[in-house]
């Protein structure tokens, strides 16, 4: 009886300790106007109608895995039409938010390349929005958008650690979703900020759910990924299907808000228990979507490291790395 009672004020501590540390991590954004009032959710139906993945050409990459073993297409040059794709979306009017952080140094450091180049390679033809978060709002230089795209800057605060930097984007974006974009956009793809656009990255690469092949990893096998294996994290995994790269992931808002959710949660959890997964966000996104796998797999072409030596697979470099400098632009 009374083990019984000490596991009930244990698990009602356990809840007042998560909500507590919920609230002391729930910065508010400012600048974000909430819409509800006024419009109802984004009908994602007409999208969801734009079957064009049953028509890629599977074949056209033979030395490369082109499907994954629950049917999800895993996309390379060569198999797809992307003129198709585009003139589908514009048919459905698609439109595309797009999300990236630029906290403290990486601002100046990346912001102004990642997004001149978006303009000349990122959903060309189609309405999107940047949604830029920043500790630096003044800072944001002007760049020339053309028509039908849009820039929105908002202010976050700046954690001191750069993990948490890089952890708490999840529980902003889960938030910016809610708030707005469910109202206005079909897709929202999040990106970092370190990376240069080099040529198409268009809308074949919209998805339910869509998640991006490490560059480092897509050919080892499976014993080298770096999973979190630590069981005291909720990150935890002890088989996984691929090792996939949150520097970019995307999908339709509901989707998106999921897999946002579902990381911040279990981010917020490991805290409680004072640990932290061995790649952040990225250790918990692999976890998201070993759980829930992804409609559409994106080939390393759309996020290439130019340091790895053997290319060969890779016809077309569409997104590139930036250089690294963590020794000057990471807080600690
Ligand atoms: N980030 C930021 N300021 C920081 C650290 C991170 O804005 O001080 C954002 C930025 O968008 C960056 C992303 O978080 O691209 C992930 O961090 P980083 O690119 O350093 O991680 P890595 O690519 O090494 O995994
Ligand atoms: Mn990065």
């Amino acid at each position: 009886m009374s083990s019984h009672r000490g596991r009930i004020a244990g698990i009602i501590t356990c809840i007042v300790l998560l909500v507590g540390f919920i609230s002391l991590y729930s910065r508010r954004l400012d600048g974000i106007a909430f819409t509800e009032k006024f419009h109802v959710p984004r009908e994602a139906t007409p999208v969801s109608k734009i079957d064009l993945d049953g028509k890629l050409n599977f074949g056209a990459r033979p030395a490369v895995q082109t499907r994954t073993s629950w049917n999800a297409p895993i996309m390379w040059e060569l198999m797809f039409d992307g003129s198709l794709y585009d003139r589908k979306h514009k048919e459905a009017d698609t439109a595309v938010a797009l999300t990236v952080f630029a906290v403290g140094r990486y601002l100046e450091a990346y912001l102004n390349t990642f997004l001149t180049s978006a303009e000349k390679h990122f959903m060309l033809g189609l309405p999107v929005t940047y949604f830029v978060f920043t500790d630096l709002p003044e800072k944001v230089q002007n760049i020339t958008l053309a028509p039908q795209r849009n820039i929105k800057v908002v202010k976050v605060e700046k954690y001191s650690r750069w993990q948490d930097i890089s952890m708490m984007r999840m529980k902003t974006i889960s938030e910016v979703i809610d708030a707005v974009l469910k109202y206005d956009f079909h897709y929202v793809f999040c990106f970092d900020v370190d990376q240069i656009f080099k040529a198409r990255f268009g809308s074949e690469a919209l998805g339910e759910s869509v998640a991006l092949l490490d560059a480092h990893y897509y050919k080892l096998p499976k014993h080298r990924f770096t999973y979190d294996r630590n069981p005291k994290s909720k990150a935890c995994m002890t088989e996984g299907d691929y090792y996939y790269h949150a520097a970019i992931f995307g999908g339709t808002c509901e989707k998106v808000k999921a897999l946002t959710d579902y990381c911040y949660v279990n981010i917020m959890e490991d805290k409680l228990n004072n640990v932290e997964a061995l790649w952040h966000d990225e250790s918990h996104l692999n976890k998201y979507f070993w759980l829930n796998k992804p409609t559409k797999l994106l080939s390393p072409e759309y996020c290439w490291d130019e340091n790895i030596g053997d290319a060969s697979d890779i016809q077309l470099r569409r997104l590139i790395w930036a250089p690294k400098d963590y020794e000057k632009l990471r807080t600690r």
